[in-house]
């Protein structure tokens, strides 16, 4: 697909509010331009975001600290039995990764 400043659109990954988006950029002016496939995602994807940013409390689950997650989390693959990754980001924030990355990495030890 062609920009009208004569450049042409490429795939990329833009970053809106933390979340990597695909849409398409021209490699000549920078545009960015959604397909409206692309722009269905970027939407479900908002209405998502919004509907799972809660507060949750911390329970406790044996010996260990647990959190619900929203049930609408599993629009984005989330599934219970599913491995997930966990890191500290900062000195009060946790990431929670899942998915295809996490699998790929099941050779490593699981901390319970
Ligand atoms: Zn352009």
């Amino acid at each position: 697909m062609k920009c009208e400043c004569g450049g042409k659109f490429e795939p990329y990954k833009e970053n809106v509010d933390g979340i990597s988006m695909d849409c398409l950029k021209c490699n000549n002016c920078g545009k960015i331009l959604y397909t409206s496939e692309q722009m269905k995602d970027f939407m479900s994807m908002k209405t998502l975001v919004k509907k799972t940013t809660t507060k949750r409390k911390i329970i406790i689950l044996g010996h260990s600290y647990a959190i619900t997650l929203p049930k609408s989390l599993e629009k984005i693959g989330l599934t219970a039995g599913q491995r997930v990754s966990m890191r500290m980001t900062g000195r009060k924030t946790l990431e929670v990764k899942f998915g295809e990355e996490v699998e790929a990495s099941k050779a490593e030890e699981v901390v319970k």
